[in-house]
């Protein structure tokens, strides 16, 4: 299986608005009148399965993509594809029924302001702040010659686009060669959607960043960068002050695994994904470094990954959790107090407590055995929700911890020394599933079997 980044499929040339600095100016006139067929459709999701490809993420765009009449057939068979775990579109907001009418398919919707639609993208962005991002960041022209000095262009985009049967090296190849004059089915830009797409691209990578039409392109930064003086401020932006902006709480996700005699880790990502998260990333230690070295590695490599991230989610391959968790932590986490001095939050807890929901522990309380022990050593890192600012201390406090302790035990001392709060949720919102199964390679640990929370609400209840 290939995991790509992004993939765009042009579904449309049509657009309800005729912008003076629209980027796909040549390629809406290409496809003007075009509508790609659920036949289409159901071709490239053959093509992929037969390919063995996967996206993070899944685009329809134009033109105006809710101008597309097979729009939400066609997102219901993206959905049950699998092809994609991420469906995201990009919209011009003019017709907000069919956003309405198509927004459960969607993990995001990103709504451009413009002076017509404010009140639409505020109704919307207060129907669905979830989903709804209003963006009313300036727009910029398309340069009207290549730049000199561009190029490589410092882009970096793993994202390939599909129009009318061909398969674009990234989604800005068709317009710019139209642009520029070239043959937009020259094999380096493009390749017909039965040719092998992704490796056809990836064998063509090293050229890819220095093509002449890069150094029009505005996804090249050092274009964008050179285009500073010719923005046009987003249309609608200074009306835009009523719409509701929710900051967006940001994860990344790990999960580490190793080989057992029962596996569990299919059952987990399943209920990770019922839980809210869907992009997850997989440490294996098949190579047996133990499981500290590869949970701490793993934490590390999420942070390279994903700096700027609100919290850190770094789970175990046999657990499961409740409907709905990531929700439960984006509307509870920001409330609860010392937020600066949080070491970590545990949705999974053994204990039964009293009253309110999230508590914190501390080892020189002692009133919590079972959970925290003198010292510090914690009990069940099964999944530990880490704010950015802890795993980065973490991480940079590492050399300092012994390795022959256990997950818990060292982010347990690791949080006692340097005073910061460890929070567990009661009841449980997540449940151990390995208990008693050993783990190929690792010690067993005596007291799994008793590492069962006894009020777990229940893979299929909402906190
Ligand atoms: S709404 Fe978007 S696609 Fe339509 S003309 Fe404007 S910039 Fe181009
Ligand atoms: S810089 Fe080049 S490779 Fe990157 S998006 Fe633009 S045209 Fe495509």
């Amino acid at each position: 299986m290939i995991r790509l980044a992004r993939f765009t499929m042009f579904v449309t040339g049509d657009c309800t608005l005729n912008c003076p600095y629209c980027s796909q100016a040549r390629l809406r006139r290409r496809l003007a009148g075009y509508q790609m067929s659920l036949a289409e459709v159901r071709h490239f999701i053959h093509r992929c399965r037969q390919l063995g490809v996967r996206y993070k993420r899944l685009q329809p765009s134009g033109g105006e993509p809710t101008l597309w009449k097979h729009l939400e057939p066609a997102l219901k068979l993206l959905e049950a594809s699998g092809i994609a775990e991420r469906l995201y579109m990009v919209t011009n907001g003019t017709r907000p029924k069919e956003i309405h009418d198509t927004i459960k398919y969607f993990h995001q919707v990103r709504v451009s302001l413009y002076p017509h639609n404010v009140e639409q993208a505020a109704d919307l962005a207060r129907r669905y702040p979830d989903k709804i991002e209003v963006w009313d960041d300036a727009h910029r022209r398309v340069p009207s010659k290549p730049l000199v000095g561009v190029l490589p262009s410092d882009c970096g985009c793993d994202w390939h686009s599909l129009a009318a049967g061909r398969v674009y090296s990234c989604p800005q190849a068709l317009d710019l060669a139209l642009r520029l004059g070239l043959d937009p089915d020259g094999e380096d830009l493009s390749c017909s959607v039965d040719d092998d797409f992704p490796r056809h691209f990836q064998r063509r990578q090293p050229s890819r960043y220095v093509q002449p039409i890069c150094a029009m392109c505005l996804a090249n930064r050092n274009v964008w960068d050179r285009q500073a003086g010719s923005r046009t401020p987003a249309a609608g932006a200074e009306l835009s002050e009523s719409i509701p902006r929710r900051k967006r709480i940001t994860w990344a996700v790990g999960l580490t695994t190793a080989p057992r005699s029962r596996p569990t880790l299919h059952r987990t990502l399943a209920s990770l994904r019922q839980a809210g998260w869907r992009e997850v990333e997989i440490f294996d230690d098949r190579l047996k470094t133990g499981a500290w070295a590869n949970w701490i590695a793993g934490l590390g490599r999420l942070i390279q990954d994903s700096p700027a991230a609100d919290y850190y989610l770094m789970c175990q391959d046999d657990v499961v959790f409740c409907r709905g968790l990531r929700r439960h932590l984006e509307a509870t986490l920001p409330k609860l107090p010392r937020p600066e001095k949080a070491a970590l939050y545990s949705p999974y807890c053994i204990r039964r407590f009293k009253g309110k929901r999230w508590h914190v522990v501390r080892a020189e309380a002692g009133r919590r055995p079972g959970l925290v022990h003198p010292g510090g050593s914690l009990t069940g890192a099964l999944c530990y929700a880490l704010p950015g600012r802890a795993a980065k201390a973490l991480i940079a406090d590492r050399s300092g911890l012994k390795t022959e302790k256990n997950v818990d035990a060292h982010i347990g001392i690791w949080a006692h020394k340097t005073g910061r709060d460890v929070w567990y949720h009661s009841p449980s919102l997540a449940q151990h599933i390995g208990c008693g199964i050993s783990t190929l390679g690792h010690r067993e640990d005596p007291d799994k079997a008793n590492r069962r929370a006894d009020d777990f609400i229940g893979e299929d209840r909402q906190p």
